[in-house]
């Protein structure tokens, strides 16, 4: 048995020192595997001034909380990054690392995987652990995402994963008494040899932000014509939303992929989704598995969307939505 202990969460903080989402979300599956293997659950904070995002994660159930606050981890730089976290693990010997696939999490954990000879698991789905063996249970989509593939790294500690947005719930369950707060004075020793010259916000409707919307209206086949997405637009609009499709409407190049609910699209958890003209194949159901509550709105009553939603509408989407747009605007 290897001296290997506790789950760290590495929490990715914005640029205005606080902790983005996918953070917290892993706080959740983090305390249910750790509490599941009796051991702790730590939120890892890098940064320069970190202290807004230690008072989130305390929020979240966590036993500890390790960081690191100086000025050269300002800016995420993944040679920078990835020294601190080997030499945070080396001394602190972690069973289980949690990451957030996002763009910064899909760069450092592989590195620092590959830094400490031990096994990622990317892009993970669902998260469960062996409480005898305390192996965790990694599954992600495989081979294209015909299958889901469930990975195991048990000749090797600590094992690492990254975890897609949206997959889990956040859930703030309250500060402990007691937190183990370890705040650690490291800082890079070589030359680094990249910098952030400058941040430019990205041009507005470049990329659709549904992984943090509360309402997605998305439309699918049933449309029949790239244009018909106007009525679906109609609909997010009326209740602030934002627009979604199926691989089918991509497919057809009615609307682009950054819309794409789904395995191979995004991975959602908005408060109401309304799927209009979508028949609710398993690879787009996979994509709304965190969604509060599921609408549907589809002329065939045997369509396998309406086993997943909680209100289906049957009847043609060239009537329905409209009215549904309507009473939503006459409130
Ligand atoms: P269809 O299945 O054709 O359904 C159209 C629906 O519209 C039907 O149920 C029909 O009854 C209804 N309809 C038609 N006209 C009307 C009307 N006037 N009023 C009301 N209802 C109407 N799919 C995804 O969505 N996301 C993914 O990420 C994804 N990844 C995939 C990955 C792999 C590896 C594979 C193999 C497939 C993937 N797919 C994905 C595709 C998926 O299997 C389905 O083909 C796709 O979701 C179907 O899209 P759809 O529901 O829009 O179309």
């Amino acid at each position: 048995m290897s001296d290997n202990k506790n789950l760290w969460v590495i929490v990715e903080t914005n640029q205005e020192g606080k902790a983005v989402n996918v953070g917290l979300e892993l706080m959740n599956p983090g305390r249910r595997m750790a509490d599941a293997i009796g051991e702790k659950l730590y939120a890892v904070i890098i940064g320069s001034g970190v202290d807004k995002a230690k008072e989130e994660v305390k929020e979240y159930g966590v036993d500890g909380i390790i960081t690191i606050d100086n000025e050269v981890y300002k800016d995420y730089n993944t040679e920078v990054y990835t020294d601190a976290i080997e030499k945070l693990v080396k001394k602190h010997n972690p069973n289980i690392i949690l990451i957030g696939a996002t763009n910064l999490g899909r760069d450092l954990g592989p590195r620092i995987a590959a830094r400490l000879h031990t096994g990622l698991t990317a892009d993970c789905t669902e998260l469960d652990i062996d409480t005898e063996t305390k192996d965790v249970r990694w599954t992600r989509p495989a081979f294209g995402g015909n299958l889901m593939a469930m990975i195991l790294c048990p000749e090797h500690r600590p094992q690492m994963g990254t975890v897609r947005p949206g997959v889990f719930k956040k859930e703030a369950v309250g500060a402990k008494d007691e937190i183990d707060i370890i705040d650690e004075d490291i800082t890079f020793d070589g030359e680094v040899r990249t910098k952030i010259l400058d941040f430019i916000p990205r041009e507005e409707g470049e990329e659709v932000d549904l992984v943090g919307a509360e309402f997605i209206v998305s439309g699918g086949r049933g449309l029949g014509d790239p244009k018909n997405f106007s009525i679906i637009k109609d609909l997010a609009d009326a209740l602030g939303g934002t627009v979604g499709s199926s691989r089918a409407a991509v497919d057809a190049g009615w609307i682009s992929h950054s819309h794409q609910v789904g395995q191979s699209g995004k991975t959602v958890g908005p408060r109401i989704y309304i799927a209009v003209g979508i028949s609710g194949a398993i690879q787009h159901l996979a994509g709304i598995n965190a969604a509060d509550t599921v609408i549907a709105i589809n002329k065939d009553p045997e369509a396998p969307i309406f086993a997943r939603a909680d209100y289906g509408i049957v009847g043609d989407l060239f009537e329905v939505v409209p009215k549904l747009t309507e009473a939503i605007n006459k409130r």
